[in-house]
């Protein structure tokens, strides 16, 4: 993976490609696919094995062109109006794919950082006044030692809701750090000065290969599709178009390779916004 070579413009050519193709399946014609494939100056090499590991992508694109109804999410645009389906499924796999390569990509460039950023509150003196890493429900057992705010206050806003959620008075990161049960899903809030329980003393997870989906996620966040709600399994999904890559400048590797996020962005068409998490 490369951030200089995304994948997206290469499954935006097959997606266009099937489409107008004799090829019942897809298989068929990844594998007519040549060896050295020349896009937007980018040379994908063995452009089948790069689509292979995530060709599931295609099942939706694949049922269309089959004349079969498909289900997807709700989708909407800026201006509220639902996105027609074939726009929303072609957000839809843009967003799956983004995800896949930016969290092997991720993967890769921070091991080395040694960096902490992602598993501790802000500073003392920092003008952030909490950190938030979202939780999955399976996932709040991995920190059974925090208290678990649930409340019809709470699930009515988000951690980002203004006015903020008030907890005895005092808004609620001027508490303990704690999971919290918001409209968007449970969250663990670090606030100033915490860390999460599972960072050991040399700088690493003590649960990484069971940390939470969040914790793999890269500081290149792609917002094709920004998720409103459903991180529950009985709440539907609801997402809002966004159409940019967001960056988190507080991280070193996000810093060091400005430029080629820059370009990746560009070659995604995207809109590429830089952001302080930690200020
Ligand atoms: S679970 Fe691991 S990776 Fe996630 S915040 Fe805690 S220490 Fe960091
Ligand atoms: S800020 Fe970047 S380098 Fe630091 S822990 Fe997070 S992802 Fe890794």
């Amino acid at each position: 993976m490369d951030l200089k070579k995304p994948l997206w413009p290469l499954f935006e050519f097959v997606t266009q490609l099937y489409l107008i193709s004799p090829h019942g399946g897809l298989e068929d014609l990844i594998q007519e696919l040549p060896d050295d494939l020349k896009l937007l100056d980018i040379i994908y090499k063995q452009p089948s094995m790069l689509i292979r590991p995530i060709a599931s992508v295609f099942d939706n694109l694949a049922l269309i062109k089959k004349g079969r109804d498909i289900t997807l999410p709700d989708i909407r645009d800026e201006d509220g109006k639902e996105l027609p389906l074939f726009d929303a499924m072609i957000s839809l796999t843009k967003q799956r794919v983004l995800e896949y390569e930016l969290e092997a990509i991720n993967s890769a460039l921070c091991g080395p950082c040694s960096c902490v950023l992602c598993c501790t509150g802000p500073d003392l003196s920092a003008r952030q006044e909490f950190f938030e890493i979202p939780l999955l429900d399976e996932e709040i057992s991995l920190f059974s030692r925090f208290p678990i705010v649930d409340s019809m206050k709470s699930r009515a806003k988000t951690a980002y809701s203004e006015p903020e959620l008030e907890i005895d008075g005092a808004p609620f990161y001027k508490r303990p750090s704690a999971i919290y049960h918001w409209a968007t899903g449970y969250s663990l809030i670090l606030v100033r000065g915490a860390a999460c329980p599972h960072l050991n003393a040399s700088g690493s997870c003590n649960i990484y290969s069971s940390r939470p989906v969040a914790c793999r996620k890269p500081q290149i966040f792609p917002f094709v599709i920004e998720r409103l709600s459903g991180r529950h399994q009985d709440a539907a999904e609801r997402y809002l178009r966004r159409d940019a890559l967001l960056a988190i400048w507080d991280c070193p590797y996000v810093k060091e390779f400005k430029a080629e996020i820059i370009t990746y962005a560009r070659l995604c068409n995207l809109t590429c916004i830089f952001k302080e998490n930690k200020a």
